[in-house]
């Protein structure tokens, strides 16, 4: 499937989209970022992605080329170039198939070397809309395996975690490290040894049926699916707690799962080697994973 790039307000193929090796968002990952997905080819939360890229940006005091209403238009426009898909992912879940990521990134541009953000001119936004990239069928069926890894979580008052911003390094390292252990999914903990988040994920933990999760007090990005499982949750009557979580809590749980755009309610089925509960995907998990895909078929077929 086709890839198309947004650069500064212009279509252009993926081979053409280039930035200046001086665009600081290269030099020191001074951006900030969302990924929306698409349902039958319409943007979900956008309003919610759109809301949070303006937050991480005053977090870095980083001023957006587009104001909100510009980069809707703009994701709309991109999307619309994108032609169907000519062939179908085979173990793709059925609600990914034919779907796309939209990444929007924005930079504080480019100027002179050096840190100071005052050398910053020429600030970019780009889009880059490509096929979904998400678990297989198979991954729900089964759950995954994630890792608690050594690569610690970035504390509160360093990059802040709850901006989402091109500084990912930490979470390069923690995933590099999950994989070579061959999980899914890296979790970090913070300095104090409490979970935080997956490297590109939140983290849920079920036990005797109520839900946990750590609250954003923790420094965790304040992941749209993580707001929206909470919320179907709580209209649901599942009890949810947003209250610290340790790695033995993990271990003792009788389900857990971990939440992003592109993964939904993914279970978890393994941690560090071990079985969680059963070893096979649990009643609640099903349950929020459930109501989570029927909204998305709501708002899909609301277009
Ligand atoms: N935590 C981190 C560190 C992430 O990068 C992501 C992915 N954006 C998430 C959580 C999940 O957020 P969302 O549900 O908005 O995709």
């Amino acid at each position: 499937m086709t890839i198309v790039v947004n650069l500064n307000g212009t279509l252009v193929p993926p081979g053409e989209a280039a930035v200046s090796v001086f665009d600081r968002g290269f030099l020191y990952g001074d951006s900030v970022y969302e990924v929306v997905r698409t349902y039958r080819r319409n943007p979900f939360e956008l309003g919610a992605h759109l809301g949070r890229l303006g937050r991480s940006a005053e977090r870095l005091g980083l001023e957006l080329p587009w104001a909100a209403a510009r980069t809707r238009r703009e994701v709309l426009a991109t999307l619309e170039a994108v032609p169907p898909a000519e062939v179908a992912d085979a173990e793709a879940a059925p609600w990914n198939k034919g779907e796309l990521s939209l990444r929007i990134i924005m930079t504080r541009g480019s100027g002179e070397l050096g840190l100071d953000p005052a050398l910053a001119v020429d600030p970019r936004a780009i889009v880059i809309a490509s096929p979904l990239s998400a678990p297989p069928l198979a991954a729900y069926r089964a759950g995954v395996a994630c890792r608690i890894v050594g690569v610690r979580h970035e504390p509160p008052g360093t990059v802040d975690p709850g901006a989402k911003t091109g500084a990912h390094l930490a979470n390069v390292l923690a995933l590099q490290e999950a994989r070579a252990a061959g999980a899914h999914e890296a979790l970090l903990l913070d300095r104090g040894g409490a979970v935080t988040e997956g490297a590109s994920s939140n983290v849920f933990t079920v036990h005797e049926g109520a839900v946990r999760t750590p609250p954003l007090a923790a420094g965790i990005l304040a992941g749209v699916t993580r707001e929206l499982v909470l919320r179907l949750a709580r209209a649901g009557g599942v009890e949810v707690r947003e209250a610290p979580l340790l790695p033995g809590d993990l271990a003792s749980a009788d389900e857990l799962f971990i939440t992003s755009t592109a993964r939904e309610v993914l279970p978890v089925t393994a941690l560090d080697g071990r079985a969680v509960g059963s070893g096979r995907v649990g009643p609640v998990t099903t349950r929020l994973h459930a109501l989570l895909r029927a909204a998305a078929d709501r708002e899909a077929a609301a277009g």
